[in-house]
C-alpha cells in the first residue's frame, strides 16, 4: 500500500565563521526504503533525534523530500501539494505523541472530532457529522460516544484524550496511521489499552499502522514487522519473531540486551552503549554506528555495509553479518 524509496530528508545548517561559511547539512532521513501493507503494523524503532518523526512528516506531506519517492497505492505522492495534497492526507493521518498538546483546551470533543470533516468538505449535513463523529469515537473506545460529545480534553484522563486523538484521525476513515510515540505519554497501565486499540482497528477497518518508538519493549509482541533506525537510516528490517531471536545489528542488540524479560529468574547479559550519538551533521565515515559499536572491525571506520539478506523477510547492514563472527563476539 505505502512504498517509500530511498527516501532522504537533509535540512540546511551552515557552519564555520563569518568570513567563510560551509554549507552543511542535517542527515535527518538518509536513504530509507520501506513498505507498508494492508492491514500491516510496521514498527519503526529507535533513539531520540534518529530520523524516525521526521520520516513520518515527510511522509503526510509536511516536510519536503530531498530525494527518493513515496508511493501509495502505486501512484507517485512525493510532490504533491494543494488539493491532490489535502486528499492523500485523507487516507494517511497522524497520531501525535502528546495528547495534552494535540488537542484545543477550547474545543468540545464533538468540535475537535467534527473539524477534519470541516476541512475537508466532507459529512456537510449535520446528521450525517454527528452521526461520524459517534462512531470515530465509538471505535477509539470511547463509550458510550454520546457522553463525551460536549465535554472538553481538561475533563478527561491522559488515555481518554488519546482515544479523541485517534478519534480524529478514524473520522476521514484513512487506510493508514502513523502514529509518532502514541503511548509514551501515557501512565504504564493505560498504553497496552491504547496498544489493544490500535490491533483492534486493524481488524475492524483494516488500517495499517506505522509506529514509531524509541521504546522496543512496548512494540515488541504487537508489531508484525520490525524497522531499527540508527541515525537516519533502517540498519535491520524483519518480521518480528525472526528480529526478536535472530537479531544481527549489534544496535539491535543492544536494545534488546536492556528489554525487561517477564521472568525474574532469566538473566539477559545487558549491553551499554558507550559515547553519545554521532552529530548527524558529521557523519561518521564507513559504518554509522562505528564509533560506538562495541565488535567494530577495521573495515568499518571505511566502508559502509550493505544490506546482507539472512531470510526473504529479514536483513541486517552489517559487515559482519555476512562473515558470521558476530554471534560469538556478542
Ligand atoms: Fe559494528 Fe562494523 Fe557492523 Fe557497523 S558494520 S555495526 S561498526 S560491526
Amino acid at each position: 500500500m505505502l512504498e517509500i524509496n530511498h527516501l532522504r530528508k537533509l535540512f540546511p545548517a551552515s557552519a564555520g565563521t563569518i568570513w567563510r561559511r560551509e554549507e552543511k547539512f542535517v542527515h535527518a532521513v538518509d536513504d530509507v526504503s520501506l513498505t507498508l501493507g494492508a492491514g500491516e503494523i510496521v514498527a519503526l524503532v529507535g533513539e531520540s533525534g534518529c530520523g524516525k518523526s521526521t520520516l513520518a512528516l515527510t511522509l503526510m506531506g509536511l516536510e519536503k523530500p530531498t530525494a527518493g519517492e513515496i508511493l501509495l497505492n502505486g501512484r507517485d505522492i512525493t510532490h504533491l501539494h494543494g488539493a491532490e495534497l489535502k486528499a492523500v492526507r485523507r487516507q494517511m493521518q497522524m497520531i501525535f505523541q502528546d495528547p495534552y498538546e494535540s488537542l484545543n483546551p477550547t474545543m468540545t470533543i464533538r468540535q475537535i472530532v467534527g473539524e477534519p470533516l470541516q476541512v475537508h468538505g466532507l459529512a456537510q449535513d449535520a446528521t450525517e457529522r454527528e452521526q461520524r463523529i459517534i462512531r470515530a469515537l465509538g471505535d477509539a473506545g470511547l463509550k458510550p460516544p454520546a457522553n463525551f460529545l460536549g465535554r472538553y480534553p481538561h475533563e478527561l484522563s491522559g488515555g481518554q484524550r488519546q482515544r479523541v486523538v485517534i478519534a480524529s484521525a478514524l473520522v476521514l476513515e484513512p487506510a493508514i496511521l502513523l502514529a509518532d510515540e502514541p503511548v509514551s505519554m501515557l501512565d504504564v497501565s493505560i498504553r497496552a489499552e491504547i496498544l489493544n486499540l490500535l490491533a483492534e482497528l486493524r481488524q475492524t477497518r483494516h488500517i495499517a499502522v506505522l509506529f514509531i518508538t524509541h521504546d522496543l519493549s512496548t512494540i515488541a509482541y504487537f508489531a508484525d514487522r520490525i524497522a531499527v533506525m540508527y541515525l537516519g537510516r533502517i540498519v535491520e528490517l524483519g518480521r518480528t519473531a525472526e528480529l526478536l531471536q535472530n537479531p544481527q545489528h549489534p544496535y539491535t542488540r543492544a536494545l534488546l540486551s536492556v528489554m525487561p524479560v517477564p521472568n525474574p529468574r532469566q538473566k539477559r547479559a545487558r549491553m551499554i552503549l558507550q559515547g553519545e550519538t554521532p552529530n548527524p551533521i558529521d557523519l561518521p565515515t564507513g559504518c554509522r554506528f562505528h564509533p560506538r559499536c562495541p565488535v567494530a572491525i577495521t573495515a568499518c571506520a571505511t566502508a559502509d555495509p550493505a544490506q546482507h539478506a539472512l531470510s526473504p523477510s529479514h536483513w541486517a547492514a552489517c559487515h559482519l553479518v555476512a562473515s558470521a563472527e558476530l554471534a560469538p563476539q556478542l
